[in-house]
């Protein structure tokens, strides 16, 4: 029998309000939140804005490490093993998606 997948709503979606280092990487795709009383369990990766003009590479480095939140939600072995299997150079990416985030951190925009 096959496992299906809870909840098959899935969205997409930039955050303005994610802005720190720690949140545009550290970010779980399994949010579940009160909302009217009840709770709501979603599928959801949430982007930040700024990756909106960041280089396209970057982009496709969040949305693996959101993607392979989907089946491991922590970040360990398997996970990083989930990332590098769908983008090779994933390890590499994300190395310089931390320069990036780092850099405009501490002096502002490139792009
Ligand atoms: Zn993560």
């Amino acid at each position: 029998m096959h496992k299906r997948v809870p909840d098959t709503h899935f969205k997409v979606v930039y955050d303005g309000k994610i802005s720190e280092l720690n949140a545009a990487l550290g970010l779980h795709t399994f949010n579940s939140r009160v909302q009217g009383g009840k709770l709501k369990a979603k599928n959801e990766i949430r982007i930040a804005s700024l990756f909106k003009t960041a280089p396209e590479e970057f982009l496709k480095m969040i949305v693996v490490h959101e993607l392979s939140h989907l089946k491991e939600k922590e970040h360990n072995k398997a996970f990083y093993a989930l990332c590098a299997n769908i983008e090779p150079a994933y390890h590499q990416i994300e190395f310089d998606v931390r320069l990036y985030l780092t850099h405009l951190d501490l002096f502002g925009e490139i792009y």
